[in-house]
């Protein structure tokens, strides 16, 4: 009964929903734009304000960063926000409180020319963060707001955290991560889902390795032999990691990014190389992490004039499926199912905070945001009829969840 009218009532929310994230799409929080996370925090405190309790809004640490020049440099970003509800009927609760989360940060910054919402037609709506992952913060939000009002007289308490700095790797946010985890029964991550609609079981973990090749200037004409080229350096350094690639079936490293170099008649000094690696499991994480290091002292000769570092590591370690995770997969199925819903599963190279979080010990699902595709690009687009869908099926979970928990309790439907 209850369950139904939470479900009745989301239907009436379809459009509010689309209307409520292109509002939010349409404000800009690109992962360095402090001010853009301020003012899209303080639009997300009102947007949840419906949530009976208070907003607890949690400053984040600055973190370090090594800058193009090979210099660390300060960043900053924007707070945190946490929300903790309680059911009623909570004191009856035997787990840990549920965690809803996701990340309001996009990789769109203020200089990005993509930065409005286009409705595509009744069905699409292009935008930036339209799935990664505004689209699922209105989701969590709908959902959320379902069980506040209609399954308020259960056991169920969940804490909501929005976090403003995944698409850099968290690297703020982890140390708050470590902190809190432990407070949690499960997870559930509202990221997009794949592009063909499946929801994520196993992901990869990945890590970046920055290079910093410190060679010596020399002016090009007048004493070019004294120099020690940091470009040229760099570049025999960079076949050998690329090399690595097909030397185990799930690795591979990306040559992202370098920069070195000034005017062009100076022999360069300093080249920074940024590099991006997947790995498949625990082992190749180990391994990676040996190569890095192995290359990087190769080519670290001072007596020769060269100067190699390599900063960086895995910062989110594979996910594997586990017991905890395989039981809510199989409660997502049939609670769908009862939608008219068919859940598909596939792995996916890439990762998200649910990898950080089941290192640290909490199992999670975290693919509950809507469908779509072109994340991270201009095309970014989503399926506006799956806000409302996922939103269901997120608050027949919580109401799963609870029967399964509450044992004297059956079903509220
Ligand atoms: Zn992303």
């Amino acid at each position: 009964m209850a369950i139904q009218q939470a479900l009745d009532w989301l239907q009436q929310q379809t459009d509010s929903m689309a209307d409520d994230l292109e509002s939010l799409c349409n404000r800009n929080s690109g992962s360095d734009h402090r001010e853009g996370l301020e003012d899209v925090a303080n639009w997300l405190e009102d947007f949840f304000r419906p949530i009976p309790v208070p907003c607890q809004r949690i400053p984040l640490s600055n973190y370090r960063s090594l800058d193009d020049h090979g210099k660390w440099v300060e960043n900053a970003t924007g707070p945190a926000l946490r929300w903790d509800w309680l059911g009623e009927n909570s004191h009856l609760a035997k787990q840990k409180p549920l965690l809803l989360t996701i990340h309001y940060d996009t990789v769109y910054g203020p200089q990005n020319p993509f930065q409005k919402c286009v409705r595509l037609d009744g069905q699409r709506m292009n935008g930036p963060g339209v799935i990664d992952a505004k689209g699922g913060i209105v989701i969590l939000r709908y959902a959320a707001l379902a069980a506040c009002q209609f399954l308020k007289d259960s056991p169920l308490r969940f804490s909501i955290v929005l976090t403003p700095d995944e698409e850099v790797g968290s690297p703020a946010s982890t140390h708050l991560w470590r902190q809190i985890h432990s407070e949690f029964d499960f997870g559930l991550l509202f990221e997009p889902t794949m592009s063909d609609g499946s929801m994520v079981s196993t992901r990869k973990g990945t890590g970046n390795f920055i290079f910093k090749i410190v060679g010596r200037a020399a002016h090009a004409g007048r004493n070019f032999q004294a120099g020690r080229n940091a470009i040229v350096h760099a570049a025999s350094l960079i076949r050998d990691l690329h090399q690595l690639n097909g030397q185990r079936e799930n690795v591979t490293i990306n040559i992202g990014r370098i920069r070195g170099g000034d005017a062009v008649n100076v022999v360069p000094d300093l080249a920074v190389l940024r590099v991006n690696v997947r790995v498949g499991d625990f082992e190749d994480q180990a391994w990676i992490e040996q190569q890095m290091q192995h290359i990087a002292s190769r080519y670290d000769a001072p007596e020769a004039g060269y100067q190699v570092h390599v900063e960086g590591g895995i910062h989110s370690p594979p996910k594997p499926i586990d017991s905890q995770t395989e039981k809510w997969m199989r409660w997502v199925e049939s609670e769908a199912q009862q939608l008219g819903q068919t859940i598909r599963w596939n792995a996916s190279g890439g990762a998200s905070d649910g990898n950080k979080l089941q290192a640290l010990g909490l199992s999670n699902l975290d693919t509950l945001g809507p469908d779509g595709d072109g994340l991270h690009s201009d095309k970014e687009w989503v399926d506006l009829t799956s806000l409302r869908k996922k939103a269901s099926i997120v608050v027949r979970l919580l109401d799963r969840y609870v029967a399964d928990e509450f044992v004297n309790n059956s079903r509220t439907e």
